[in-house]
C-alpha cells in the first residue's frame, strides 16, 4: 500500500466540485487519511512548487493556489501514486482524457482542479510539507 497527496485547488472548491472530486477517489477504493479545508500564502505555495517556482508559469500559478480555500488530503491504496494520476488525467484540461477529472470537468491548463504526488520521494516530500503530523 501507499499514500500520495492530493490537492483540490481552489477552482475545485469555488465550483463546488469538492464532492464530485472526493467521491471519484473513494468510489476507485483509495481510503482517506489526512483532509483539511486551508488557505494558503506565498510560502507555502513556493515550498510546495519548489521544482517551479523558476518557471514562466509560476506566478500565475502562485496566485491561483492562493486564491482561495484548497483542500489538502493524504490517500491510501496499493499503487496509489499511480492511480491518482491516473484519475486525475493530463496536466491540461483541454487535452485529458473524457474519463479523468482534467477530461471531464476543466478547460484549462492552470486550473486543472487537482493536484497529486508524482512519485514516492514527492509524496514524502509533500505529506511533510502538508500534514507534519502523520
Ligand atoms: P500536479 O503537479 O499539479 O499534479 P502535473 O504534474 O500534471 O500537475 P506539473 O507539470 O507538475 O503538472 O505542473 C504543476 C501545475 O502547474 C499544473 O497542475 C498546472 O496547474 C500548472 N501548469 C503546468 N504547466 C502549465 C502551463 N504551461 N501553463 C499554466 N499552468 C501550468
Amino acid at each position: 500500500t501507499q499514500r500520495t497527496l492530493v490537492l483540490l485547488k481552489p477552482d475545485t472548491v469555488r465550483r463546488g466540485l469538492v464532492g464530485e472530486v472526493i467521491g471519484r477517489f473513494e468510489a476507485k477504493g483509495l481510503s482517506l487519511v489526512a483532509m483539511e479545508l486551508r488557505t494558503i500564502d506565498a510560502a507555502k505555495a513556493d515550498e510546495h512548487y519548489a521544482e517551479h517556482v523558476e518557471r514562466d508559469f509560476y506566478p500565475p500559478l502562485r496566485a491561483f493556489v492562493t486564491s482561495g480555500p484548497l483542500v489538502a488530503m493524504v490517500l491510501e491504496g496499493d499503487e496509489a501514486i499511480e492511480v491518482v494520476r491516473a484519475l486525475n488525467g493530463a496536466t491540461d484540461g483541454r487535452k485529458a482524457a473524457p474519463g479523468t477529472i482534467r477530461g471531464d470537468l476543466s478547460l484549462s491548463n492552470r486550473e486543472n482542479l487537482v493536484h497529486g504526488s508524482d512519485s514516492p520521494e514527492s509524496a514524502e516530500r509533500e505529506i511533510k510539507i502538508w500534514f507534519p503530523g502523520l
